[in-house]
């Protein structure tokens, strides 16, 4: 008999309902129960105990698909607002409530965090080296297509400017944001044609970008788009794969030097194509946009774990963790401050400011007491605090632990 293609992706209903989980979790929950001990009331913490080599920070996202997945459940959500750059050993989230009634969730927690916040971590980290220059995500071909909205956001709450996947900005109210695709060219089997006609089909609001590397060499085809499409020309994209690339920074010398000798000043360029936050740095001063895909879709992983601290009101933990809950506390300088849940601090211990608790209430048996933020609110929220991490540097500042 021939197999029937089916979609490995696990529905809205298996993820709510519980069935996307580790089976050890639905063991432990049967013994528990078996012993009616399922209601021993737990509070648990999600942070991270390191991050990847270089990373002194990351950006806490993908709370709204946490709030959603535990809604309705008899718990107490608290958690640091989507979008707050956090560093190690920070708790990030705090569920509390009866051990049966969430713990076959935690897989699923984690697996919304860890993706979207590792997402949103690279993508602010390649916003930050490109130097307040247009980021633009293409990265949703590296991904399945189930999760692209998911991504898609996650890329832009950390910093990128706009999306191209149709999906997602659908799902984001944004305007999807692209230029062509060399199929275009190679369909068409002429550059110069395929330009001309982007211009006379795309509307007005489309800025008219050229993709100038598929037949010829980029400076050539550059200057081409140039003349064909005269001051409508917005842009030039070199995507230029790195096997070709040589010295992409000589490349891209070559283009601006050639299309401001014969005038073309106001085209700019755009390069995408393998960046990372490294390249980007490395180019930032000579481009004017990025596209960058792969390095935001498949980023280190921030690990984030979710560990019991607290059982009936008593400070708990495994070994190698601090038991017991935590608050964050943090001034505008972003210095943090943690100490025992309930305990107030009023000014930070580096720079005397004052300071605000990190971890807010986001569900009361499992009804949302807080408004959800707007993706556009989340990406200012990530900016700004990026914006203090470069001018305080504040990034060397690692959590004060006052227990
Ligand atoms: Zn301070």
């Amino acid at each position: 008999m021939r197999r029937k293609p089916r979609l490995y992706i696990a529905d809205e209903r298996a993820i709510k309902s519980g069935e996307a989980t580790d089976v050890y979790f639905l063991r432990a929950k049967k013994i528990l129960d078996n012993i009616s001990a399922s209601a021993t009331r737990v509070v648990a913490e999600v942070h991270s105990y390191g991050f990847p080599n270089g990373y002194e920070w990351a950006v806490f996202t993908g709370l709204e698909e946490v709030v959603y997945l535990l809604e309705g459940l008899p718990v107490d959500l608290y958690a640091m607002p989507e979008g707050t750059v956090f560093r190690a050993m920070e708790p990030v989230a705090r569920i509390e409530g009866a051990y049966g009634d969430f713990g076959v969730f935690e897989p699923a927690i984690l697996g919304m965090l860890r993706h979207s916040t590792s997402v949103s971590t690279k993508a602010a980290r390649v916003k930050l080296a490109a130097n307040g220059k247009p980021v633009l995500f293409f990265g949703i071909r590296c991904i399945h297509p189930a999760i692209s909205p998911m991504v898609d956001r996650a890329a832009y709450l950390g910093g990128c400017d706009a999306v191209s996947g149709v999906a997602g900005a659908v799902m984001l109210e944004l305007e999807p944001t692209g230029t062509m695709p060399h199929a275009l060219m190679l369909v068409l089997g002429d550059e110069k044609k395929a330009w001309k006609l982007f211009h006379e089909v795309m509307p007005e609001n489309v800025p008219r970008i050229a993709l100038v590397d598929t037949f010829y060499d980029e400076r050539v085809e550059a200057l081409e788009a140039a003349e064909t499409l005269g001051k409508n020309l917005y842009g030039v994209r070199l995507d230029t794969p790195s096997s070709r690339r040589g010295n992409i920074r000589k490349i891209v010398q070559e283009v601006r030097w050639t299309l401001d000798i014969h005038g073309h000043r106001h085209v700019k360029i755009v390069v995408s194509g393998g960046l990372d936050e490294k390249n980007v740095m490395e180019l930032v001063d000579l481009v004017d946009g990025f596209g960058v895909g792969t390095s935001i879709a498949f980023p280190p992983s921030i690990d984030l774990a979710l560990d019991i601290v607290e059982k009936n009101g008593k400070p708990l933990s495994k070994r190698g963790k601090l038991p017991g809950g935590k608050q964050v506390y943090r001034c505008e300088n972003l210095h943090d401050t943690v100490v025992p849940w309930g305990r107030v601090v009023e000014r930070c211990g580096v720079c005397g400011g004052r300071v605000e608790p990190l971890l807010k209430q986001v569900l009361s048996r499992g009804e949302i007491v807080s408004d959800l933020p707007d993706a556009k609110e989340i990406r200012e929220r990530v900016l700004g605090q990026l914006e203090k991490l470069v001018s305080a540097d504040a990034s060397r500042w690692g959590p004060v632990f006052i227990g």
